[in-house]
């Protein structure tokens, strides 16, 4: 496995991390065992969240004995500084370790969200002063908003930048990553299969090999599919004029149906959770029932608040029939639970 220095800091890591959702569905055993393989084919950097649930505390068991070869980072959600303040201190706790490499300011994809964290007493604060006593070492944010993530690169706060990034939501390439690079920002690609929605590994990685500043964190469930991407690695094959139009396939079918999380159709005004609902197909090919449910099923029950007012759709950059795919992410919930 090839390393590299993560820009804006002095991290060595692999050039493919660990995302930490997935192994949230796993009982303990299984995913501490899906750690440690990954370790052992090289990966050396780990991503996950206070709010991916029992994953800090399998990612914290799992490289409990090889800390110091290894660089985590996590997430707070919170935007206030006590509660901020509270979820470093669990963090450390579950992962098991007396510091965290990079601690990031969580889904900060609105305007609202970046003030609220930046403001005094806000979550920034928190995360500066647990940096300056030693348990945090570089700050960053996640978004899946560009314009906000380019506010806050503008800011100079923060280190790393997390945002989705794939060959369908390829528009951070030429709209938010120059920025990232001109400010010295490290780059980590979050959804680097779509969230689970591309099936096609080899055409993602394929797509993500020509981005090599760009840390991808797949999620990977099993030792196998660890086998494959990691295999992709170790021998990666330039793109072919077939895998090309293949691409292209892929997005002009996907693309039309397909939710970016970027939340420039929020609010609505009935409270449906749009985001929330679209992301329903994904979210159930990689947690379990009892796990989407309790994620995303307040969010399934907003649907039936829907009007069809249509003000999402004229908001939305990318032409989604908004309400159409409610209510099929309403059926399809309906059937699965
Ligand atoms: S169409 Fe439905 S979801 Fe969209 S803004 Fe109107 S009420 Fe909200
Ligand atoms: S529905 Fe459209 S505007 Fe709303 S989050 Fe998805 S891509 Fe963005």
């Amino acid at each position: 496995m090839n390393t590299i220095r993560l820009a804006g800091t002095d991290l060595e890591i692999s050039e493919i991390g660990l995302g930490g959702i997935p192994i949230i569905a796993l009982p303990k055993n299984e995913a501490v065992s899906v750690v440690k393989h990954c370790f052992d084919l090289g990966i050396t950097f780990f991503d996950t969240a206070n709010m991916y649930q029992t994953s800090e505390e399998k990612i914290g068991t799992a490289l409990a004995g090889v800390r110091d070869k290894v660089v985590i980072a996590t997430k707070t959600a919170q935007r206030d500084a006590k509660e901020t303040a509270a979820h470093i201190d669990l963090s450390l706790q579950q992962l098991k370790t007396d510091w965290i490499d990079i601690y990031q300011l969580h889904n900060v994809s609105n305007q609202e969200a970046l003030q609220q964290a930046l403001a005094p007493q806000g979550a920034y604060e928190a995360a500066r002063k647990a940096r300056d006593a030693g348990k945090i070492r570089y700050i960053g944010i996640s978004s899946h908003s560009i314009p906000t993530a380019l506010e806050a690169l503008k800011t100079g706060l923060f280190q790393t930048l997390q945002f989705p990034f794939n060959f369908i939501e390829n528009d951070p390439a030429n709209e938010l990553f120059p920025l990232a690079r001109q400010q010295n920002v490290g780059i980590i690609g979050m959804k680097p299969l779509g969230g689970g929605l591309l099936e096609r590994a080899d055409l993602c990685f394929g797509f993500l090999q020509q981005h090599p500043d760009v840390v991808p964190i797949p999620g990977m469930r099993a030792k196998k599919e660890a086998d494959e991407i990691i295999g992709l690695y170790a021998n990666p094959k330039p793109l072919t004029e077939t895998d090309l139009k293949d691409m292209e396939n892929i997005r002009s079918v996907l693309g039309e149906r397909f939710c970016h999380r970027c939340e420039y159709c929020m609010p609505c005004e009935q409270g449906v959770q749009i985001p929330s609902v679209l992301i329903f197909q994904a979210a159930a090919k990689r947690l379990s029932r009892e796990g989407v449910t309790a994620w995303l099923g307040k969010a399934m029950e907003s649907v039936e608040e829907c009007l069809e007012c249509g003000e999402c759709e004229e908001k939305c950059p990318y032409n989604l029939p908004i309400s159409d795919l409610l209510k099929e992410n309403l059926a399809l919930f309906k059937e699965y639970s």
